[in-house]
């Protein structure tokens, strides 16, 4: 394995030394590593060593390609996570992360060998070194970040995917905008309209069945954005309200530049709410719980509804407008 340096030429470090510590998973490599390898020491303090794209002396074009062994190294065997400080190694220097330590019962799971508490600071070492693309490249992230400072990174990283914003189940599917709207109508069958005013009815045969699992979704486009806009039932405390709330498919900072109000009424009366969108980012849970829309009161809503309390008949209107142009 070559690891160029930057502007100077490279160091050679041997391939076989670290690559066989993780490909010796059969019990019959149970010799002492130390007497196959030559572990001569690399020339050059590792420190000093950078990976960096255009590294071309290891066949990879990319940043990720061109690491690949030193990724490798850094993937846990037993889990396969990357693997941060404390990294483990056993007395033939089989590494390990450090949940899978606690995990293990003592014996290295690569050689049945007893653990002990050996750290591998030359593999933290070149993890230290390492600067490494954000796992999101291909969704539009082109930043290169250290390799301890990645995760947390990625937790916020913009490019990252977003979850399904539909609540009614238990999605597991991510993706960029455009790649949700398409399965919010596809898959969840989910209403489109195109404006930035609606007028929305919603009529329930049973009204008394409150149940955290009833709720519609709709999406809107308008100012080339999409928003959902939520109506469900449920069970605050003890009493069973209506909420509608609207959510921003996009970051939270440009949710901020969006308002929208909200109305429903009937007999007369009127509930208006105005609001600010919550981002996708923000679970529908956690904005329904902080109870950010707006909020009807069962009794209300019947009354709203007009008839013989027996059918909910809502209409709601409601509007969204950019605050900031
Ligand atoms: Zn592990
Ligand atoms: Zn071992
Ligand atoms: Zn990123
Ligand atoms: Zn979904």
């Amino acid at each position: 394995m070559v690891v160029p340096l930057p502007g100077s030429g490279s160091i050679q470090v041997k391939d076989t030394i670290p690559l066989k510590f993780l490909a010796s998973k059969d019990a019959s490599d149970l010799q002492p590593c130390y007497t196959n390898f030559d572990i001569s020491p690399p020339r050059v303090e590792l420190e000093n060593v950078r990976l960096t794209k255009s590294s071309s002396t290891l066949g990879g074009k990319h940043g990720i390609a061109s690491s690949n062994g030193v990724h490798e190294l850094l993937q846990c065997p037993v889990c396969t996570s990357s693997m941060y400080p404390p990294i483990h190694q056993c007395p033939n220097g089989h590494t390990l992360c450090s949940s899978c330590k606690v995990r293990v019962h003592n014996r290295c799971p690569t050689c049945r060998n007893e653990l002990g508490n050996i750290r591998c600071l030359a593999l933290e070492k070149v993890a230290e070194s390492l600067e490494i693309p954000c796992r999101y490249q291909s969704l539009g992230c082109h930043d290169i970040f250290p390799y301890y400072g990645k995760p947390k990174h990625e937790l916020q990283c913009p490019f990252r995917p977003y979850n399904c914003p539909y609540a009614g189940s238990h999605c597991d599917h991510v993706g960029d905008i455009s790649t949700l709207v398409v399965h919010l109508k596809d898959d969840h069958k989910v209403d489109m309209h195109d404006g930035c005013t609606f007028n929305h009815r919603y009529v329930k045969s049973n009204p008394h069945e409150v149940e955290n699992a009833s709720w519609m979704l709709t999406v809107f486009n308008c100012f080339g954005k999409q928003f959902c806009l939520h109506f469900e039932a449920f069970q605050l405390g003890m009493s069973p309200v209506y909420m509608a709330f609207l959510r921003f498919l996009g970051e939270d900072h440009e949710a901020k530049s969006f308002s929208y109000s909200l109305e429903v009424g009937g007999n007369g009366r009127k509930l208006i709410w105005q609001g600010v969108p919550r981002s996708i980012r923000d679970s529908h849970k956690k904005v329904r719980d902080s109870q950010d829309g707006l909020i009807i009161q069962r009794n209300l809503a019947l009354f709203f509804s007009g008839g013989d309390h027996t059918e909910l008949k809502l209409r709601v209107t409601g509007r969204i407008w950019r605050e900031h142009c």
